[in-house]
């Protein structure tokens, strides 16, 4: 057990290298990426196995796609390589043996023509191809922009408090089919009662475009209010402070999120867009432009929007809503659209400033996601617990 666990800390010493042993020709960035994809391509190929409880409904066509079998394979042959790479170019071999390690192990199980051995559709199943697509497209599309383009460029790819956020993008991918049936309940709840059908009948027909940018306009104006309501009140603001716990902004923080308060600001803002009828297009279109977006409001990007910010929400804006000092206290509510915060007087931009650390003072919230989860229902707060600061309103 001692010697798994020795394991487990050289691999996240190596992972957490320092500069001098993750530069080009180390061996370190091809032991990454062999690990990553390796890692990538055995959850791909155990997906493939038990379809029916490891992968979403959602991917169906994907899987039944032939080119989707051919990028596990070569996700699978790029793997072994890098890693192999790796051993040839690293004194310390941790990385290249993990990566070849777990190939093989992909490669045993059937690779890319493993079998389903579970195909049909259990009534609870797990995200876990969702999980691979979901950290692999978010991560090659914004690592390497926070690496040409980042605010805080000392910040490392794997910096303190990774493991945390990347088990928080785990959970919620995992738990996907539970989110997604909870967040659509109040907004089907309240069709039940009030079917709407004239208002729905007209909404459905509006242009495109037009009702892309008020599913905006709602989505944000319940957001703000619920987020609001979030720091405001003290025992919500317990469950809303991990978001805040975050010491590092970058493109996996934004997945630092209490499970409830998930639940809550999704079914609260799925009701307007949902009961209102808007067209399904529209409403997907949506949900995948917010999932990026509150990924790059978060990311580590230190690009400079001067006319921009005054109209939509950038990194700088949302990272003064995570500052550490006293000015970013209850600021910078809105997610899509600053005038919401400039007109509810909490909009917060100084020029060309950004703030200097992230979190909260005292760090009260503990690590790790279990803690985190307990952390709002603890029956005594910590005496460094922190208050958000009352605002005059
Ligand atoms: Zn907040
Ligand atoms: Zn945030």
């Amino acid at each position: 057990m001692s010697k798994l666990n020795d394991a487990r800390m050289k691999l996240r010493g190596e992972l957490e290298a320092p500069p001098a042993l993750r530069r080009f020709g180390s061996g370190w960035i091809s032991g990454v990426l062999g690990l990553v994809l390796g890692v990538a391509g055995l959850l791909l190929v155990i997906s493939l196995i038990a379809p029916g409880v490891l992968a979403i409904p959602q991917t169906e066509t994907l899987r039944d796609n032939p080119w989707y079998r051919v990028g596990i394979h070569f996700t699978l042959i790029s793997a072994f390589a890098l890693s192999a790479l790796s051993l040839v170019l690293r004194r310390e071999r941790t990385l290249g043996t993990c990566g070849v390690a777990v190939t093989l192990g992909a490669a045993l199980i059937g690779g890319s023509q493993a079998t389903a051995e579970i195909s049909s559709h259990m009534p609870l199943f797990f995200g876990v191809d969702f999980f691979v697509l979901n950290v692999l497209f978010t991560g090659f599309l914004f690592i390497p922009l926070e690496r040409f383009f980042a605010h805080k460029d000392e910040q490392p790819i794997f910096r303190e408090e990774w493991r945390e956020d990347l088990f928080y993008y785990l959970v919620s991918s995992l738990m996907v089919q539970v989110l997604t049936f909870l967040t659509f309940l109040p907004a089907k709840s309240i069709l039940t009662v009030a079917p709407l059908t004239d208002v729905r009948a007209w909404v459905v027909k509006l242009p495109f475009l037009v009702q892309f940018v008020v599913i905006m306009l709602l989505t944000d104006l319940v957001q703000y209010w619920v987020h609001r309501a979030f720091h405001r009140v003290p025992w919500l603001w317990k469950f809303h402070s991990v978001h805040h716990s975050a010491r590092s902004m970058d493109w996996m923080a934004g997945a630092r999120m209490h499970f409830l308060e998930i639940l809550v600001l999704r079914s609260m803002t799925v009701i307007p867009m949902y009961v209102l009828g808007f067209s399904a297009v529209a409403m997907n279109l949506y949900v995948f432009m917010v999932y990026l977006y509150s990924t790059f409001v978060h990311a580590n990007l230190g690009w400079r929007f001067p006319i921009v910010e005054k109209i939509l929400v950038t990194p700088r804006f949302h990272h003064w809503h995570h500052g550490i000092e006293p000015e970013s206290v209850d600021v910078n509510f809105s997610i899509h659209f600053p005038f919401l915060d400039w007109i509810f007087g909490t909009y917060h931009l100084p020029k060309d400033r950004w703030p200097t650390e992230y979190g909260l003072p005292g760090h009260p919230v503990p690590l790790g996601y279990l803690s985190q989860f307990k952390y709002p229902f603890r029956r005594k707060p910590t005496a460094a617990e922190p208050q958000p600061a009352k605002m005059d309103d």
